[in-house]
């Protein structure tokens, strides 16, 4: 909880200048880039740290300029690309090497942007932040007919609409010459699965009239949201849902790609082309700044996807909560005799009844539990409405993938892997 703790001592920093920047209309993107600061755009220079109001000289027109181009002020460029794009600051500096109150303005939005504490000042910990490589979006961009939205209760945010369907499919286009065309479709998959295991979504392969497209490109390549810039700079980018581009991935083919590394930019990608934005929480998978391998989805990520799409499948029929199914308050999942009833309560506990008497429980009434989620990756967990897991059978691998659990007739719960076998019971058997 260390993530949460850290986010809360933050939020009463920042709940002024984002009530303020909610009319700048903040939401996710339209065309999507990751990069690596080339040397021109990092605030690199010692001095640029601790500068504040008043400061002058040419650290303060870097930080001005690093501003400038992730959509802070008037870019010309950025204009050109993102349909009705504005700059998150309605006034210039009147000196770009002057620290004025409209640099500070833009400082005070970057810093409640990326979950810092909102000074106005480029403290050491925004210099920071500022060296790292990042998705090259502009922030607080508005795509069209998004109704902007930032509820500062949930850091992460919506980016452009959502698929009205959750069975959706993808094609790999091409491949990257740079690892085993197998183990590039598998890091891709990898990503895919994650967003699978968490979420009502399935993703099938099709050889054409695909929703989502996995491409590597170099330089210009048809793309308005901008042309591949060679080795490091720009990584990828992605669409959001929609037909056409709409869910496309591209990745620039220019990187040295290894597994861990597409895997990690497949992950925020998809996020984005699934409907995410970028997200003030510093460990989330849909943060604006690569930080290095990470191919796991967080709390923030769960309770961003559920915002959007119904997190799992109800179950139907009785006798078995299958991969992809879940519970929420009340419901249910009974032995197909009838004895035994698995009920989730509306006070967060799992329990197993017999008739009117409990057999079995998870002990978590009162833990802020929200759902039970039989995930496709094999493991059944318990989380609460912020998407932090609260109990869980800690059965997630790849030979359980798609495993079900089984309230069976004897009284026992069993997690069954997919090809057969036990992965998980409740050792309540026999009744
Ligand atoms: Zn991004
Ligand atoms: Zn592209």
């Amino acid at each position: 909880m260390a993530s949460t703790n850290r986010f809360d001592s933050r939020l009463a920093l920042f709940l002024a200048p984002l009530a303020a920047a909610a009319s700048l209309a903040l939401v996710g993107c339209a065309a999507d880039d990751v990069t690596t600061l080339g040397d021109e755009d990092a605030v690199a220079a010692e001095g640029a740290a601790g500068l504040g109001l008043g400061a002058r000289g040419a650290d303060v027109r870097k930080v001005y300029e690093y501003l400038r181009r992730y959509g802070y002020f008037q870019n010309a460029e950025l204009a050109e690309h993102y349909p009705d794009w504005t700059p998150a600051v309605s006034r210039e500096p009147a000196d770009p090497e002057l620290f004025d109150e409209a640099l500070e303005e833009g400082v005070r939005l970057y810093q409640a942007q990326q979950g810092l504490p909102v000074t106005g000042i480029v403290d050491a910990e925004t210099h920071r932040i500022m060296q790292m490589p990042r998705c090259s979006h502009p922030d607080y961009y508005d795509p069209p007919s998004v109704v902007p939205t930032l509820d500062i209760e949930n850091p992460y945010t919506h980016f452009g609409g959502t698929w009205s369907s959750t069975a959706l499919s993808y094609k790999f286009a091409n491949y990257t010459s740079d690892f085993a065309q197998a183990s590039v479709r598998s890091a891709i998959e990898s990503a895919l699965f994650s967003w699978t295991s968490i979420s009502s979504f399935s993703f099938s392969e099709v050889s054409s009239g695909e929703n989502i497209s996995f491409g590597f490109y170099t330089g210009s390549h048809g793309c308005t949201g901008g042309a591949f810039d060679g080795s490091s700079g720009v990584l990828a980018h992605a669409y959001s849902p929609g037909s056409g581009l709409g869910g496309d991935v591209h990745f620039d083919d220019a990187e040295s790609w290894s597994s861990a590394f597409l895997e990690t930019v497949a992950l925020h990608e998809v996020g984005h082309a699934l409907g995410l934005g970028h997200s003030t929480v510093s460990n989330a998978t849909m943060y604006a700044y690569y930080t290095g391998t990470d191919t796991q989805l967080e709390d923030d990520d769960r309770a961003g996807i559920w915002s959007r799409y119904a997190s799992y499948a109800s179950p139907s029929g009785c006798g078995s909560l299958n991969a992809g199914q879940g519970l929420s308050a009340e419901q249910s999942v009974w032995s197909c005799d009838g004895r035994f009833q698995l009920k989730y309560q509306s006070d967060g506990n799992l329990v197993l009844y017999m008739g009117s008497s409990p057999l079995w429980a998870t002990g978590t009434n009162g833990a802020g539990g929200d759902r039970v989620l039989m995930q496709e990756d094999g493991n059944l967990v318990i989380y609460n409405a912020s998407g932090h897991p609260v109990w869980a059978t800690n059965t997630p691998g790849t030979s359980n993938r798609y495993a079900n659990l089984a309230v069976q007739n004897d009284g026992n719960v069993v997690l069954y892997r997919t090809g057969g076998g036990v992965a998980w019971a409740s050792n309540t058997c026999c009744h």
